[in-house]
């Protein structure tokens, strides 16, 4: 008889629920579960193709030490004695754990505890500090927490959708179908694209605003100073819910729309509209990713929409607010257990020693972090350095993913320990492991993810375990074992990681923590398994959301005194491009691509979208350089340098280029985009700008 599974795609931040068959043959097809509440039986080009992904081919499936096979035994007690040396002779600071929002929370789980609560040290960042940071960041200082108010119903309510930094129909292309949806049902809903370039989302835009990139701050500055213009505040609720609005006014009330319009590049005529809009609607939902966080000024472009929602009192009501959309699977669930270098479990704040105090005294851990670890960025130039002597990473391949990528690679052949948990043998990263441990792929693995709507999901296995590959909480378990922490670490399966993950959350719960999965905190592994899509928060005692759950329907907030705080920003713009880095080079995604193609390169169906790496260019620009199309391009920067393909293009401004991230050096050689984006940082958030990127460009010289 075959067998179907209900489980969660693997790839971006919707969260889609999928159904897994297994024949009798052993052959597996996926299709979109109908009642999964974020997608309703709709999937995109790549969770349709997971059944082509997950064949064996490739897969890491044996513990290596030194290239060489080896046992587990052998593995991870090389890994727990180097680490304790490492950590007995430079300290806990000396060791770090670089994770991945493609980990389950289970996993996320296990190693923020090792590393803040039995290793000391808060040296534990992940690549969602690429991601979504600066929402984070954001949401903190306006929220008083790490909270996400809406839906993805909200969506499909609002008379006004702002996409703001986002290529929806490509990367969360479920949310862009039923956005698309919503707005053939509803003609009068409006849709305005804030988008430096023409892509497949702003085909569906009544208007699209082609904006400079890191103009962001100005244009919502400008709106805000708009809407008191007009007369279109919330006075009551600014009043009554918030601090600090005149201060955030005053920084942007000369903002006129010529100024804006210088800084954004945009005409005046499409601002004067935006804002009309804005101003008009009362349901107005503001979407916004990678195009607004990964900015040198990402948090305060956060800041800066939210402060029109809190001005206007468009928050916590359905169909309007503020919507990060977070780019991995499980960002959020990261987030929730703490798995980033300057946060605790459960929401908690490192900085805080009532924070730590609790989650020490719940953990009964030896020792707790007392200050932030290093961020992502921050953490590879340590290791470059000299400062981190040791590092695990887990389910990513930052040789192709992070910012300077050639000095990451550098990083790794100098480090003298590196660990690399991986489900593929050859990436471009686990070429410079000591030690290698197989994990369990998808389909493989138990535990749960958290969606951008904070809807937790489980992933189930449906496959059985290939090889030796096993889960990566149990691996980091071993290890902390290994290292004479034996009780703490001592679960027996990922419910029980799970059910402790939730206790936390509701352990002496006060202050201003909005995390509360308490209702979990005692499931049995038959409740586990069992376990339908919920949105946090679940205190103990309540059921599940039966709709929507909306955060600060109340108005009340999480800072101590209850009121959201306006922030204010100060529009500015870096001058990035130079007489010798004359474009300005804005990295992203394409529809059909995950990540560094570790699992999508494998199908052809998802390679045919675009087969090369390649960067958009204008014609103005391909006639400047001498380009026709499909010549090859080198990009240089002072990081680094790519070869691409041209794909000359009018969706592209002049001046302006656009490569994907993907391409990894298994692929096509000299493709890392990365290689080209400087360290850059949002000063808030620790998260890179690779959007914003000076570089030159010329026909390669094949002669
Ligand atoms: Fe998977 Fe995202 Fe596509 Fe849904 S939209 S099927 S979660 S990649």
């Amino acid at each position: 008889m075959p067998v179907e599974t209900k489980t969660t795609c693997p790839y971006c931040g919707v969260g889609c629920g999928v159904i897994a068959r297994v024949e009798e043959t052993g052959a597996v097809s996926v299709r979109g579960d109908p009642d999964h509440p974020a997608n309703f039986g709709r999937l995109c080009s790549k969770g349709s193709a997971l059944a082509e992904t997950i064949d064996l081919d490739g897969r890491l499936l044996t513990p290596h030490i030194s290239g060489a096979p080896a046992s587990w035994d052998a593995a991870l007690d090389l890994v727990a004695t180097t680490f304790a040396d490492t950590i007995r002779q430079h300290g806990p600071d000396s060791v770090a754990f670089y994770v991945s929002g493609q980990l389950l929370t289970e996993d996320y789980y296990v190693a923020n505890k090792l590393m803040k609560g039995f290793i000391g040290s808060a040296n534990i960042d992940t690549n969602s500090r690429l991601c979504m940071s600066s929402s984070v960041a954001g949401h903190r200082r306006a929220f008083g927490s790490d909270t996400v108010p809406g839906t993805y119903a909200d969506i499909e309510l609002a008379d006004l959708v702002v996409l703001t930094g986002s290529n929806l129909a490509w990367c969360h292309p479920v949310i862009y179908q039923r956005l698309a949806t919503a707005k053939a049902a509803r003609p009068q809903m409006k849709v305005v694209v804030i988008d430096p370039r023409r892509t497949a989302t702003s085909d569906i835009a009544d208007l699209h605003l082609s904006i400079l990139p890191d103009g962001d701050t100005a244009l919502f500055g400008g709106l805000l100073a708009d809407l008191a213009t007009r007369g279109m505040l919330d006075r009551a609720f600014v009043d009554d819910h918030t601090q600090g609005f005149d201060a955030a006014l005053s920084h942007v009330a000369d903002l006129g729309i010529a100024d804006v319009a210088e800084s954004t590049g945009l005409d005046a005529a499409d601002i004067e509209a935006f804002y009309a809009l804005f101003a008009a609607s009362e349901r107005v939902v503001t979407c916004y990713s990678q195009g607004v966080n990964q900015s040198s000024s990402g948090s305060d472009k956060v800041n800066a929409i939210i402060n029109c929602h809190l001005a206007t009192g468009r928050i916590g009501r359905p169909g309007m607010g503020p919507f990060s959309l977070t780019g991995q699977p499980n960002a959020m669930g990261g987030r929730e257990v703490g798995g980033l270098a300057n946060m605790l479990a459960a929401h908690m704040a490192i900085e805080r020693a009532e924070d730590r105090d609790t989650v020490q005294r719940f953990w009964q851990s030896p020792v707790i972090a007392d200050k932030q670890g290093l961020k992502a960025v921050d953490l590879f130039r340590a290791v470059a350095d000299g400062r981190v002597k040791a590092i695990w990473i887990m389910a990513t391949n930052p040789v192709v993913s992070m910012p300077e990528a050639d000095l990451v690679r550098a990083a790794l052949v100098s480090c003298p320990f590196v660990v690399v948990s991986d489900v593929m043998a050859e990436t471009d990263t686990t070429a410079h492991a000591h030690v290698l441990l197989p994990s369990l792929g998808w389909g493989e693995k138990h535990g749960t993810v958290t969606n951008s709507e904070r809807r937790i999901s489980r992933q189930r296995a449906f496959l059985s375990a290939p090889g030796e590959a096993k889960a990566d909480w149990w691996q980091m378990a071993e290890v902390a074992r290994r290292m004479g922490f034996d009780t703490a670490f001592d679960f027996a399966g990922p419910a029980a990681v799970f059910a402790e993950h939730a206790a936390l959350s509701a352990f002496e719960n006060e202050g201003n923590r909005d995390f509360d999965i308490g209702a979990h905190a005692d499931i049995t592994v038959d409740t586990y398994d069992a376990l339908a899509p919920f949105q946090w928060p679940q205190p103990a005692g309540t059921a599940p959301n039966a709709a929507d759950s909306r955060f600060f329907a109340d108005g009340r907030f999480y800072h101590p005194d209850g009121r959201a705080r306006f922030v204010p920003v100060i529009p500015a713009r870096d001058q990035r491009t130079t007489a010798a880095h004359p474009f300005a080079l804005n990295t992203g995604r394409i529809r059909d691509q995950w990540h560094t193609m570790t699992r999508t390169g494998k199908t052809a169906r998802l390679t045919a979208h675009f087969a090369e790496p390649f960067v958009e260019i204008h014609p103005d620009d391909a006639k400047a350089l001498g380009l026709t199309p499909a010549d090859l391009v080198v990009l240089e920067s002072p990081q680094g340098r790519a070869v691409l393909r041209a794909l000359v293009t009018p969706r592209q401004k002049p001046g302006h280029l656009f490569a994907p991230m993907h391409w990894n050096d298994q692929f096509a050689s000299a493709a890392r985009i990365d290689a080209l984006v400087p360290g850059l940082v949002d000063p808030v958030s620790g998260q890179p700008a690779s959007k914003h990127v000076a570089v030159a460009a010329a026909k390669l010289d094949v002669g």
